[in-house]
């Protein structure tokens, strides 16, 4: 029988190129204009977050023929609000944009991936959730990172929530990786201290629950401790948001990428999607919210990122699942269990008797 973890990880493919350091963000226009031409568009996806930051805009140096959509971080992106866009850009006749660019956070980014990989094989998102169903390359794309520790820039998934089966899952496929990023850590200076953290250990959460996993290699192992590492470094420090600490937050994002995507997470993202799916509580709070249920899984790694929390005073709700009815817990429990693979991968094939319905329960309520 077909290993269930046997998805093809094991031959990587990373971005093409990449840049990072202050001032990268200078390079951007005599990049883009390679890609420019008379007949076709380019696309820019931007977190509204910058929708009033002329700022921005005059760095991308945009140019008449240029269309920018503002992507809505209220909720995580749905296939349907990925189809929509779709048909939009479609519907405007003409040929397909010459290239797509994102500037944002996880979010913005996966949605770049998902349409640039929709325009160019048809169909709709939900047809290419699972691994490898993506088949020809998409519109080139090009990632702007505005905050770090997803690892969206460097990853071969984008991550959307498929309403109907109450499932999140991403396009898993060498076409999803971008094709260019620019890691600017001036870019992220904007971002709230909260967020920061949240989406900052993101890449911890990620590495830890690899590391910990039985599905391993030399050089994701490698990526993973760096990983730990950096963030170690950031946020056991006292100015989190230095200069020189947001430079290695989004090192260790773009590494946190590279390792997740030769491996597998554990039990924090299956429980945390649950939250998502549920609760519609957005991706890097609800692993830091997870965090709470964790100890018996990642002993060790839990009193660190409870330190850390403390320490850094930060705010992670609490009893987010305590009053829910019959039904939501219902869905907790099967939007959790439906990722078998990370849970195989942290538990071995007994995950499914481990996490019996009651003990999923218990685990969220403490959360
Ligand atoms: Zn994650």
């Amino acid at each position: 029988m077909k290993d269930i973890l046997d998805t093809g990880v094991k031959n990587v493919r990373n971005v093409q190129t990449y840049s990072i350091g202050d001032g990268v963000i200078n390079d951007f226009p005599e990049i883009i204009n390679a890609h420019r031409s008379n007949d076709r568009k380019i696309i820019f996806f931007v977190d509204e977050f910058f929708q009033t930051s002329k700022d921005l805009l005059t760095k991308l140096s945009l140019q008449k023929t240029d269309q920018i959509i503002y992507v809505s971080t209220k909720d995580e992106p749905s296939t349907d609000y990925i189809d929509d866009l779709v048909s939009k850009i479609t519907s405007d006749k003409g040929n397909n944009p010459s290239a797509l660019v994102g500037v944002g956070g996880g979010i913005t980014l996966d949605v770049t991936k998902a349409v640039s990989n929709l325009l160019t094989n048809g169909g709709y998102a939900a047809d290419y959730q699972g691994w490898d169903l993506v088949k020809k390359k998409g519109i080139y794309k090009i990632a702007i990172p505005t905050l770090s520790g997803t690892g969206a820039e460097a990853t071969r998934t984008c991550v959307l929530l498929n309403k109907e089966s109450n499932l999140k899952l991403g396009m898993n496929s060498d076409f999803t990786v971008f094709d260019q990023i620019l890691m600017d850590p001036g870019m992220t200076k904007t971002v709230p201290v909260d967020q920061y953290f949240y989406t900052g250990m993101d890449a911890y959460i990620h590495c830890i629950e690899s590391l910990n996993g039985t599905y391993r290699n030399a050089i994701g192992d490698a990526f993973s401790r760096q990983t730990i590492e950096l963030c170690r470094e950031v946020f056991q420090s006292e100015n989190t948001m230095s200069d020189e600490n947001r430079a290695k937050l989004m090192a260790a994002s773009y590494f946190g990428g590279c390792a997740i995507g030769m491996g597998y997470v554990g039990v924090v993202h299956p429980f945390s999607a649950g939250l998502s799916v549920v609760l519609g509580i957005h991706h890097c709070i609800a692993n830091c919210i997870t965090m709470r249920a964790m100890e018996e899984f990642y002993p060790n790694e839990y009193n660190e990122f409870w330190e850390i929390v403390n320490n850094q005073g930060v705010y992670i709700p609490e009893r987010v699942c305590s009053n829910l009815s019959d039904d939501q817990y219902e869905k907790l429990y099967l939007s959790t269990i439906i990722h078998e693979k990370p849970l195989f991968n942290a538990l071995g094939e007994n995950y499914y008797n481990l996490l019996n319905k009651d003990k999923v329960i218990n685990l969220f309520k403490m959360m």
